[in-house]
């Protein structure tokens, strides 16, 4: 007998957003069936991406569609990436048509901001929502905005540059060209410079003596903080705090009805996710803060490639969801 995974059509999401390529064969109501991570070939990317996908297709020889995650600017009508700084050979090349010949499939490409957000809308803590505002907070901070079950882009393909609200008017200079954007000090590599530069001030903190062997990370502080550590609650924290500000104006500008939380840094759990929840209530209008849920992301690591898929499935008008 055929299990459903061999009869049905299937999916395939990849993820190019970070050092590690995430891939995924995923059934048409977004359940993953398999999973392939390896090292970024970064100047060898749709080779790298031809070969995962035909070893995927090993376990699922019924593949509809595949959908690529990519961490750039994407332009859907012409399919076409057309500013990626971590993939510039991307930038260069045509990975749409590259994948389409070399997999005989349909190819979809989307931001990866994008597509976790589309995720998080189909399977994950989006579900059930009409509307929802995504934000994944790690090594950058991204975001996107989902009206009516579809990505709202903005005139250019920009909307939802969440990590560019400004929180301090005074603040550092951000890549951006703006000052005190909340990437400035809410991202992962901001998050251990302030730490770094409160240190000095605190030296019995488990973090000074992590930081006497070698860089600590984010990730470190997050333990350190779920460890009890006095210095690295209080960054974690503050950073809720500055999430929370910025999550405040989404919520007065959107009235939106979900906002969704991921990335690295939410890894941190309630310890950051209380903070931001209650700076957001402070400072947002409260009957628009009462209309809305704010809740982490559930996909984790998988978002970007699950939701690559079921952007590939809707596109190609199959569903087989229930
Ligand atoms: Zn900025």
């Amino acid at each position: 007998m055929m299990s459903h995974a061999q009869t049905a059509a299937n999916f395939i999401g990849v993820d190019l957003s970070g050092a590690t390529m995430h891939a995924a064969l995923v059934s048409g109501d977004g359940e993953v069936i398999a999973r392939r991570e390896a090292p970024l070939e970064r100047d060898a990317v749709v080779a790298q991406v031809a070969r995962t996908i035909s070893e995927l297709r090993d376990s699922s020889p019924n593949i509809a569609a595949i959908g690529v995650g990519i961490p750039g600017l994407v332009n859907r009508q012409t399919d076409r990436v057309l500013v990626s700084t971590d993939l510039p050979s991307v930038v260069r090349g045509d990975i749409h048509a590259d994948l389409i010949k070399a997999t005989g499939l349909r190819v979809e490409l989307e931001n990866d901001a994008n597509a976790a957000a589309y995720g998080e809308y189909k399977v994950g803590a989006g579900r059930g929502s009409r509307d929802m505002f995504f934000a994944t907070i790690g090594s950058g901070i991204g975001g996107a905005i989902i009206i009516n079950g579809k990505l709202w882009l903005g005139a250019s393909g920009f909307a939802g540059e969440f990590g560019h609200i400004t929180i301090d008017a005074e603040g550092i200079e951000c890549m951006c060209g703006n000052t005190g954007c909340l990437e400035t000090l809410a991202s992962a590599p901001n998050i251990v410079r302030r730490a770094n530069d409160r240190l000095y001030r605190d030296n019995t903190s488990s973090l000074s003596r992590l930081a006497i062997n070698k860089e600590f990370t984010a990730a470190d502080i997050v333990h350190e903080a779920q460890e009890g550590d006095d210095f690295s609650l209080m960054m974690i924290e503050r950073t809720g705090k500055y999430i929370g500000a910025a999550v405040a104006s989404v919520i007065n500008l959107l009235n939106i009805e979900r906002i969704v939380l991921g990335g690295g840094v939410m890894e941190a759990g309630d310890l950051i996710l209380g903070p931001i929840i209650r700076e957001a209530e402070r400072r947002a209008f409260q009957p628009c803060f009462e209309a809305t849920q704010i809740a982490a992301a559930a996909l984790g690591t998988d978002a970007v490639s699950i939701g690559a898929a079921m952007l590939a499935r809707d596109a190609t008008g199959q569903t087989n969801a229930a």
